[in-house]
């Protein structure tokens, strides 16, 4: 057996995935963090197109110009921020952005702020990067919302970064503006940088999206195209930031992937020129699951946050055997503590499941476990 590297050694394959891996596939899904939805017809229309015309060469690393123009008027209109085709670089899913991030600007010694609970990619791309962890509590008191003075806290002279998710994997809370804008406030103050991953931007409920490079120039926004146009598969993704630190970026990509795939971008271009019925159509299906989830989960007696965003819903649910209970009953769902300690005596649900099958899988929660 080779020695692997010790950063390599200091984190572990996801546990959500080997969990999926190892149960009974006629479980009721509600631990996936992936839209139910297919891919909408104009985009599956437009990738064949570009197959049949040959279109199948290297990009150039930062991605097809016309894409990176349209996701330019997209930063503009949807998030306020002025960047350039130069500033974006299209990237492998979010994944890669995020794992760019950390390889371009991490390094030993460097902290981290990171809110508990969070994405566990996030933890573990700063680990791969060597760099220190450092949790910024995000609790149900607060409806799991990242608090500006709570960050304010946790900097100190070793702050490089902190991340951002707005709405949130794996609570759904909405960041208010007004955190959102002191947040980016101290990153300039305090010199450092703000990775926002913005990937969640569009699955949200009677609340208001706002982006921190708006306010700094210290900011890296992160965004895809998995969740809103259920494209998870694709593997398409982006970002921007200043002119500087995207040279960086690119440095980490280019000599990584060289661009992303060039298929996908003809079906991101499409998504982002085409008619937007889908995504409005499957956030209002979302809304509809979430108000289902939640009202049966209290109804239930387990205390639930009236999550404003993503597919998550993350009640507190004291019972160590939970997962566990409902994994054999036919319902499979996730330990929150996997996401951070504030997780603990919290479940992860996602309700990127049908109606129905929501339904079902509350029904057998509340015959076989809570009533078991
Ligand atoms: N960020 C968050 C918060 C996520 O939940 C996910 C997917 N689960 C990603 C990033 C990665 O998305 P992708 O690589 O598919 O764009």
């Amino acid at each position: 057996m080779i020695n692997p590297a010790s950063r390599t050694k200091s984190i572990e394959l996801s546990l959500i995935r080997k969990m999926f891996e190892v149960t009974n596939p006629d479980a009721i899904n509600l631990g996936i963090g992936e839209p139910d939805f297919n891919v909408p017809e104009n985009i599956k229309i437009a990738m064949k197109k570009s197959i049949d015309e040959n279109d199948t060469h290297y990009t150039s690393n930062k991605g097809n110009i016309e894409l990176r123009e349209e996701i330019v008027k997209k930063f503009k209109k949807d998030n306020g921020i002025n960047t350039n085709p130069e500033n974006i670089i299209v990237t492998v899913g979010a994944s890669e952005a995020l794992f760019m991030c950390a390889q371009a600007f991490i390094e030993k010694g460097d902290e981290v702020l990171l809110p508990d609970p969070s994405f566990l990619s996030y933890e573990a791309c700063v680990k791969l990067a060597e760099g220190t962890i450092v949790p910024v509590d995000c609790t149900m008191q607060n409806e799991f919302k990242l608090k500006a003075d709570d960050v304010q806290e946790k900097i100190t002279s070793k702050t490089k970064a902190i991340v951002l998710n707005s709405p949130s994997n794996p609570t759904g809370a909405v960041m208010e503006k007004e955190d959102i804008r002191a947040i980016a406030d101290l990153s300039m103050d305090n010199d450092f940088l703000i990775i926002s991953d913005e990937i969640y931007e569009k699955i949200i409920y009677d609340k208001k999206h706002y982006s921190p490079a708006k306010y700094s120039d210290n900011v890296i926004t992160l965004n895809g195209f998995s969740k809103t146009y259920a494209m998870t598969g694709l593997r398409i993704g982006y970002l921007t930031a200043n002119e500087f630190n995207t040279e960086q970026l690119l440095k980490i990509h280019q000599y990584n992937i060289a661009c992303a795939n060039t298929t996908a971008q003809k079906g991101a271009y499409e998504a982002l020129t085409g008619p937007q019925d889908e995504v409005n159509k499957m956030v209002s299906e979302f809304q509809r699951r979430r108000d289902l989830i939640v009202r049966r989960l209290n109804e239930m007696g387990y205390e639930t946050v009236n999550a404003e965003g993503a597919f998550y819903v993350f009640p507190k649910i004291e019972d160590k055997d939970f997962v566990l209970k409902a994994a054999k009953a036919g319902v499979i769902t996730v330990p929150g503590v996997a996401f951070g300690l504030n997780g603990e005596n919290h479940v992860r649900m996602s309700y990127a499941n049908s109606y129905e099958n929501i339904e079902k899988a509350m029904d057998i929660l509340e015959e076989r476990v809570v009533n078991g």
